[in-house]
């Protein structure tokens, strides 16, 4: 049985405006460790808030562990949240913070030390337990935060950007800390909300990437854009808005218009009239369409390159090279618009403003529809997943 399942779940918060939240249809597994991700207000706060029960669904039903809880009180929905800001009390201790909720569920005492005990052991703050919170750096106050949550042993552990206001290294740590927190939790879900797309692809046994109502739109669309694991949507991003909010540098899109159709998939042209041949299905474009082409700055190399799998020379000229130590990145400006290629390891870096012929490795390179939507690829085409 799913621990949570979202059906048609919705949030509007003003009368007849736009909703925050459409039409959000999901089955979490228990022990699955699930991602909300997107950019800024599109509405991953507010689903979280609705599943935990600080915030009232508008449409559809949320279930949990198989029970409607649309009308339970947070309390009653067998789940723990932890917030970006911490939130604990300031006047009590870290013992008094993690064991707020037990006394509430009026869990005996030694069974509540003992539990508090083994929480604060395993998140190594046991000698911090008569400490207030003032006297804590962001890192230990965010331990406390997730083990007020560990002790009370939910179903489900929600959190809201837990890692927000820590500084890099220690979000790195903290991040490997929660998962391996999620394993040791047996069958409790967890689910997660960021807009970091490092922390989603590294957490998510499946992401769910959420996108904004589009601006002055009249009508709603679903709020979740694609949902699967993650290097499914890296590699097979469902639109435009996928294929451009997973990866960075961020996926090279150039305008393109489709020129013929066949078994063997679709030429394009460019916008400097450069042809490819692309192993795509054809049925579902027109000719005369304009389309637009996508790829990844790892999949791009000089045009020297002697690997078979490349082909369909772009012109490009260089433009700027930045050099961060594990990679090199060149930015070109190409047929209809500006690239960014991942230079291989090997090769000597090119000089700024000279012209780089560069090729593509065509099954990875993307195209989308004039709606936006991806086109799938050939059957039989293997696709690195
Ligand atoms: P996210 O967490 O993804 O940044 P939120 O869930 O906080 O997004 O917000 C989604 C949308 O709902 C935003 O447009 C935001 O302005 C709106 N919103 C959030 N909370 C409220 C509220 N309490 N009242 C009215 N609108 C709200
Ligand atoms: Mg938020």
């Amino acid at each position: 049985m799913a621990a949570v399942q979202l059906d048609r779940v919705g949030k509007t918060y003003v009368e007849g405006g736009v909703p925050s939240v459409h039409e959000v249809s999901l089955d979490i597994k228990e022990g699955e460790f699930c991602v909300f991700v997107g950019p800024s207000g599109c509405g991953k706060s507010t689903l979280l808030r609705m599943i935990a029960g600080l915030e009232t669904i508008s449409s559809g039903e949320l279930r949990i562990g198989g029970r409607r809880v649309n009308e339970l009180a947070p309390g009653e929905r067998d789940v723990a949240m932890v917030f970006q800001s911490y939130a604990l009390y300031p006047h009590l201790d870290v013992a008094e913070n993690l064991g707020f909720g037990l006394r509430l569920a009026r869990t005996p005492k030694a069974d509540a030390q003992r539990r508090i005990l083994e929480v604060a052991q395993m998140l190594q703050i046991e000698h911090q337990l008569h400490r207030k919170p003032r006297e804590l750096s962001g890192g230990q106050r965010q331990r406390v935060a997730i083990g007020r949550a560990l002790v009370r042993r939910p179903g489900v552990f929600l959190f809201d950007e837990p890692l927000s206001n820590l500084d890099a290294a220690l979000r790195q740590q903290t991040r490997l800390e929660i998962a391996r927190l999620h394993r040791s939790q047996g069958s409790a879900s967890s689910i997660y909300v960021t807009h970091d797309q490092v922390e989603a692809m590294t957490l998510a046994d499946r992401m769910v990437l959420l996108q904004p109502p589009l601006p002055g739109a009249t009508e709603a669309r679903a709020s979740v854009a694609q949902s699967g694991a993650p290097l499914e949507l890296y590699h097979r991003p469902r639109n435009l808005f996928v294929a451009g909010f997973l990866g960075s540098p961020r996926m090279n899109l150039l305008p393109a218009q489709v020129r013929e159709r066949s078994a063997q998939g679709v030429r394009l042209a460019l916008q400097d009239g450069t042809l490819l041949q692309l192993p795509v299905a054809a049925h579902g474009l027109s000719e005369g369409e304009a389309v637009t082409l996508g790829v990844r700055s790892e999949h791009l190399r000089p045009a020297d390159s002697a690997d078979p799998r490349l082909s369909g020379r772009l012109l490009t000229e260089v433009q700027w090279l930045e050099h961060l130590g594990d990679q090199s990145l060149a930015y070109l400006n190409g047929p209809g618009g500006s690239l960014v290629m991942r230079l291989p390891e090997e090769a000597a870096p090119p000089l700024i403003g000279s012209a780089l012929p560069v090729a593509a490795l065509l099954s990875q390179v993307h195209v989308f529809d004039a709606r936006g939507e991806a086109v799938p690829p050939l059957q039989g085409e293997v696709v690195a997943c």
